[in-house]
């Protein structure tokens, strides 16, 4: 079953983005739609997703940008872009500039399906057992976390949240986000703000504080950001 697999269609042409989103609905997949490249930068910032399918002709900031931008934050959602029958150069593009696969305006829905199915099996066989950010280094197998050379020692939690933060790089994380996927409370009890506090402050002591460069970042009113470039 596909249903806990989360499809974000970027795709200006409504009646296209409709049908795909309902065709991929129908297949058993959930969808969202981002109609320009704006919406679909924020929404990839504030949600996790499983794949993108991403059209390369859209106003505004173009499908090009867009990858190129995600994949320099380090987002590794595999990208399946939609591109013009004309526009062969651009397929190329993509492609170097870190599309997964691509495929050709009009196509036939089964097609989609099949590289899509194709997509999210390879994701699954290169799950990562190392996770980095600058200087910050995490082996997911000896369970050891490493900051400059310095290993530093974390509780089962904070080694949860640190993987979940890690997982997630550059993505705003909200406490309601925390409290499902780290704490995997289903339904959200308010009480447990203040526990991921407390725990986010003590792994920001071990990571953060000895280091000149800060990475575990609080956005008040909306929740952190596990980052090496400073959020505005
Ligand atoms: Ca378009």
């Amino acid at each position: 079953m596909n249903t806990d697999k989360n499809i974000l269609v970027i795709e200006d042409e409504k009646k296209v983005a409709k049908a795909i989103k309902e065709g991929l609905e129908r297949e058993g997949f959930s969808a969202d739609i981002a109609y320009n490249g704006e919406e679909g930068f924020f929404q990839l910032n504030s949600k996790n997703f499983d794949l993108v399918i991403l059209d390369l002709n859209l106003p505004g900031r173009d499908g090009i940008e867009i990858l190129k931008t995600i994949r320099q934050k380090g987002v590794k959602t595999p990208v399946l872009i939609l591109t013009a029958r004309d526009s062969v150069d651009s397929k190329v593009v993509g492609l170097e500039t870190g599309a997964d696969d691509y495929l050709v305006k009009p196509f036939a829905f089964p097609e989609l399906i099949a590289r899509i199915r194709v997509l999210l099996r390879r994701g699954k066989s290169e799950q990562e057992t190392y996770l980095r950010l600058g200087d910050l280094e995490m082996d997911l197998l000896s369970r050891k976390v490493v900051r400059s050379g310095q290993v530093i020692q974390l509780t089962v939690r904070e080694f949860e949240l640190l993987e979940y933060f890690l997982k997630n790089k550059n993505k705003i994380i909200s406490r309601e986000m925390l409290s499902k996927d780290v704490w995997k409370e289903v339904v959200r009890a308010t009480p447990l703000d203040n526990v991921i506090d407390v725990h986010i402050t003590h792994l920001r002591r071990k990571i953060d504080d000895h280091f000149a460069a800060k990475l575990l970042h609080t956005l008040r009113g909306v929740g952190f950001i596990l980052s090496d470039t400073k959020p505005q």
